[in-house]
């Protein structure tokens, strides 16, 4: 993007860790990394890093701004819009410049069209990208981005953090976990071990999935499955054992990060998708990972 405008590709971020920071981004393209003094605020919510991003664009008048189309992305980077009264266009999948115009495409109706927006207002423009449009890609040029200690004023906030509550993930619901362990066919004639599955799953942190054999055996409720009849992933990482990959078991998990899969077939269909591929029995992995945990916890 910032070549295409012919602009130097910056960040900001919040945090006494800017040089460890600015080494981990290494060969990724950025040029200048703004760190922000943590204490610049009592508290940082969507609010604060408003007003905070809002104070480093006004001194260093980008082009474009873009955030992530996260909660706290999509809540700040509207609130500097409306601050910096600019043109804000949410959960863009790609940009493209028109003439002397930046143009920004976006899915709707769940992604089955898409539209393209452009900017009228003079920039900044401001934009949340979708994270499942973006990819790593690291460049020849291991140089990190120049840290640059940048500080920053606020007004006294509005609005304030009260509490949060952390959710076990064993009770959220398969699209919404960010780690998952599918288990396959294989579990139907050792039914009896399901409980000790279970219980690794649950020691791991993820929340257990089953392929459509399972739920057809009746040994998991419908809710539990993962596919295209099933439910659809979106989290962090899916291990997926004793599962073959057929085209209706994969076509739901595309949108997963990391892909581990684990079988005792080396040739089995899944590993073409799998990042990190585990030759073993699914019933000796799975608890061995979940006493590695206790132990590790
Ligand atoms: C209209 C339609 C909709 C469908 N929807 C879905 C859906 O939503 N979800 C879904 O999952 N399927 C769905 N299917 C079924 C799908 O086509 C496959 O039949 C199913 O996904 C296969 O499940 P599996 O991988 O668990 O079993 P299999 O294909 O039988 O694979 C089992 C795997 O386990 C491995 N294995 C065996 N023992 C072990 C062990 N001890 N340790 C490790 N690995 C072991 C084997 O090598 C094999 O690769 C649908 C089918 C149709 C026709």
């Amino acid at each position: 993007m910032a070549r295409l405008l012919g602009q130097r590709p910056c960040a900001i971020t919040v945090g006494g860790e800017g040089d460890s920071f600015a080494t981990q981004l290494r060969g990724f393209g950025l040029e200048k990394l703004y760190v922000l003094d943590p204490r610049a605020a009592p508290q940082w919510t969507p609010e604060t890093y408003a007003q905070a991003v809002t104070s480093v664009a006004l001194r260093r008048k980008p082009k474009l701004l873009l955030f992530a189309a996260t909660p706290l992305g999509s809540d700040a980077g509207a609130r500097v819009a409306a601050r910096l009264r600019t043109g804000f266009i949410s959960e863009c999948v790609d940009f493209a410049v028109e003439g002397e115009r930046l143009c920004a495409r976006k899915a709707v109706h769940g992604g089955e069209a898409h539209m393209t927006l452009r900017w009228l207002s003079p920039p900044p423009w401001i934009a949340t990208v979708d994270l499942d449009a973006l990819e790593a890609i690291e460049g020849a040029n291991r140089c990190a981005p120049q840290v640059i200690e940048d500080q920053v004023t606020l007004e006294a906030p509005r609005t304030e953090l009260v509490r949060r509550w952390k959710v076990d993930p064993r009770q959220l619901a398969l699209g919404e976990a960010s780690l998952v362990v599918g288990v396959g066919r294989p579990i139907i004639a050792r039914a009896q071990e399901l409980s000790r599955l279970k219980e690794a799953a649950e020691s791991i942190g993820a929340v257990l999935g089953v392929s459509r054999p399972v739920t057809d055996a009746g040994l998991m409720p419908k809710e539990s499955q993962i596919g295209m009849s099933g439910n659809w992933l979106a989290g962090d990482v899916y291990i997926a054992c004793g599962i073959s990959g057929s085209a209706y078991h994969m076509m739901a998990i595309h949108k997963v990060r990391h892909l581990i899969a684990v079988n005792i077939d080396r040739d089995a269909p899944i590993f073409k998708s799998a990042e990190l591929a585990i030759v073993a029995d699914l019933f000796e992995l799975l608890p061995a990972l979940g006493e590695l945990s206790k132990t590790t916890a």
